[in-house]
């Protein structure tokens, strides 16, 4: 069977490197698998969440090369997790607590200073039909707790292998607010369900809430899918990221200049037993992608990584493919194939090229310390037409005439002709300069 995957973030932030992870793992998955790729928007957090972030999210998703097979968000179908929820309070396993977040909390430092852990004492529970009425009449509104059943939640994760939480060791959780809201929780198993979701790919941060979701199915009469919690992506220094903070947003590191496919290689294979390395397409990396070598520890994101595999990319990009952005710093089209192909390989990004162009097109003050070389070398200048050839056949007649090679030779020609000491080879260079401006450069002038 085909699997059915989602990816469910909150539009709450801009994704980061770690969100593009998950996304990436679903949508990878099931490309390999001819599944369907769902995006849901988990947005019942109304306070939260923000139209601008999901439209945000819908861009940086089509950036990385993600097409959703289809879109839901969750303030769109709250009438499938009422019904949900009245099904689950007439088992009994929804139940109303009228607990104060300090009272909770009181009670929770209590236990921490007995030594015992700091699980809900599910006192809700016990409340007889009048002890209710009374808490109500003093105007206190019920928010409604999952009553979880005891003994071992198992699942083979297809990250982790066998999992197995207690559930005695969890509180039973809120899964209704008292003002009638829902947090995630119940939302996500009745989304999941309701969609046939064949395979939860998700962080690991999940891992105790799959625990609680499989006995919210299993409640529901719902079938558990397959899960898989993959490793979480950590800055370089090891520190979560946050979407709220803006942490490696896949916005910023596309306004930075980064291919998308040096981000999604890199946000897949790091943390995994898989080389990190540049890629064709999506397809080949879907083919690297495989959970069950996916590291348990976390996957310590270093910026110096993709500038290498955003080099990669960019050392062997045909022109075709920067042609537009090329087109966008300035670079005529006549010129555009010979420029890229001679600047290429000196770029970690394809805006880097823009200064070369400015090299070519000058002006550019040359930078000369002897003249009188200058000059003899201006004067082998061979006539137009130039070609990639040029730049030997002059550099050799200058090096006949001056007796200079290596170094001594090359950067005064080089610092002369570009005004810099480093940069593309000048074979590609030169007849892109062209003989009016090499000769205006060798005598000096700014041009
Ligand atoms: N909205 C949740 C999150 O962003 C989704 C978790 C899940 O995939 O179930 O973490």
């Amino acid at each position: 069977m085909a699997p059915v995957v989602r990816f469910a973030p909150s539009p709450t932030g801009y994704l980061h490197i770690g969100n593009a992870r998950t996304a990436l793992f679903n949508a990878l998955f099931a490309r390999a698998r001819g599944g369907t790729v769902v995006l849901r928007l988990d947005d019942t957090d109304t306070a939260r969440s923000r139209p601008e972030f999901a439209a945000a999210i819908a861009q940086d998703l089509d950036w990385l090369g993600i097409a959703p097979d289809r879109a839901v968000r969750q303030s769109d179908r709250v009438a499938l997790y009422d019904a949900a929820a009245e099904r689950l309070k007439a088992a009994g396993r929804l139940y109303p607590a009228y607990e104060t977040p300090e009272e909770l909390e009181r009670r929770r430092r209590r236990q921490l200073g007995r030594g015992q852990p700091p699980v809900y004492d599910r006192a809700a529970l016990r409340l007889t039909a009048e002890e209710r009425a009374a808490l109500e009449a003093e105007g206190r509104r019920p928010h409604w707790r999952f009553r979880l059943d005891p003994g071992v939640v198992a699942w083979t994760d297809l990250v982790r292998g066998e999992c197995r939480v207690e559930a005695e060791s969890l509180s039973d959780p809120v899964l209704v607010r008292a003002d009638g809201s829902y947090l995630y929780t119940l939302p996500s198993v009745v989304d999941d369900a309701e969609m046939g979701i064949t395979h939860v790919i998700r962080g690991e941060d999940h891992v105790t809430n799959t625990a609680v979701q499989i006995q919210i199915l299993s409640a529901l009469g719902a079938p558990v899918p397959a899960f898989a919690h993959h490793n979480l992506i950590t800055t370089a220094s090891g520190e979560g990221l946050s979407k709220r903070l803006g942490h490696l947003s896949l916005r910023g590191l596309r306004e930075a200049g980064y291919e998308p496919l040096a981000v999604a290689a890199l946000a897949t294979l790091t943390g995994s037993a898989e080389a990190v390395r540049p890629v064709t397409d999506l397809g080949e990396l879907a083919g690297l992608l495989d959970l069950a070598h996916v590291s348990r520890a976390p996957a310590k994101f270093d910026t110096h990584d993709l500038d290498q595999l955003n080099a990669r990319l960019v050392h062997a990009m045909p022109y075709d493919a920067a042609a537009g952005r090329l087109a966008e710093l300035g670079v005529p089209r006549e010129a555009g194939e010979a420029f890229w192909m001679a600047v290429r390989a000196n770029l970690t990004r394809v805006a880097q090229a823009g200064p070369w162009w400015g090299v070519v097109q000058g002006p550019v003050t040359p930078v000369i310390a002897d003249a009188a070389f200058a000059a003899r070398a201006a004067a082998l200048l061979p006539p137009e037409p130039w070609d990639a050839s040029t730049w030997k056949a002059w550099s050799e007649a200058v090096k006949a005439e001056t007796g200079l090679k290596g170094k001594a030779l090359f950067l005064p020609l080089r610092l002369a002709l570009t005004g810099l000491d480093h940069g593309p080879d000048l074979a590609g260079l030169l007849p892109l300069i062209g003989r009016a401006r090499s000769l205006r450069r060798l005598a000096g002038e700014s041009a």
